[in-house]
């Protein structure tokens, strides 16, 4: 499979509006702190997104992709689902998948839309684009029913944690170990959050769960320019691909 960061900021997005620090001035001048908010592309037979970022369709005309297989969403935030309301009169009876409890919520936006609702229980395995796919719950209050993704190519395994603080519950830490490739929410180098892991806590996430590679994602600008701060975490930026 291969997979694309379409969007690797936090809700907000670098440059943020309204803010000069070296992170945002190095986005203004085109740098890779710019980012767009979450989406990632999967790509097998065929192609998946993994949520619908509010910046969606610019990802899709750089990534050059006009139509595709699935929609997962991960949870109800905005900046996570609010793109796909640029399907409209493009993209007819998108296939969507999520939890009851996500899609109700979702959906009340997207009265307007043409799409095939398909109902996945957490646990339990689905096919698509010759993948197989899984979703588990995470820790992200407010919100009680936001999930990760777990997707497998013969023995090959990506894990997305999606927006998660640190204590996933039990069930799901068994099925995000030993990923070939662990893909974290960090939305700050070092400094606590509730909602979120911050940079330490993810890569401390990824050596309990024994994922090969880890890369983190819903970055805000707090990590200074992209270049530096590469230096010392492993970033994720936008349309960084990866093939597993
Ligand atoms: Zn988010
Ligand atoms: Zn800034
Ligand atoms: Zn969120």
């Amino acid at each position: 499979m291969k997979i694309t960061l379409l969007g690797t900021g936090d809700a907000v997005g670098t440059p943020t509006l309204g803010c000069d620090c070296s992170a945002c001035m190095d986005a203004l001048n085109g740098g890779r702190s710019k980012r767009s908010r979450f989406s990632i592309l999967i790509e097998g037979e065929g192609a998946v997104l993994i949520d619908t970022s509010i910046d969606m369709r610019y990802q899709l005309l750089k990534a050059g992709v006009s139509h595709v297989d699935g929609v997962i969403w991960t949870h109800s935030h905005y900046d996570h689902y609010a793109g796909f309301g640029e399907f409209y009169r493009i993209h007819k009876k998108v296939n969507i998948y999520g939890t009851k409890e996500i899609l109700d919520q979702i959906l009340k936006t997207f009265y307007f839309m043409c799409y095939q609702r398909h109902d996945v229980t957490l646990y339990e395995t689905f096919s698509l684009i010759g993948l197989e796919f899984m979703l588990f719950k995470v820790s992200h209050p407010p919100l009680d029913n936001a999930v990760g993704v777990r997707v497998r190519d013969g023995d090959k395994t990506l894990v997305i944690t999606g927006d998660t603080a640190k204590n996933i519950p039990e069930k799901s830490l068994k099925i995000m170990s030993n990923a070939d490739l662990l893909i974290a929410d960090a939305l700050a180098p070092t400094f606590g959050l509730k909602k979120h892991m911050n940079a330490v806590q993810a890569l401390a996430l990824g050596r309990e769960l024994n994922a090969g590679r880890i890369v983190l994602t819903h970055l805000s600008h707090s990590f200074g320019p992209h270049d530096i701060a590469a230096k010392k975490w492993p970033l994720g930026y936008d349309e960084m691909s990866f093939e597993l």
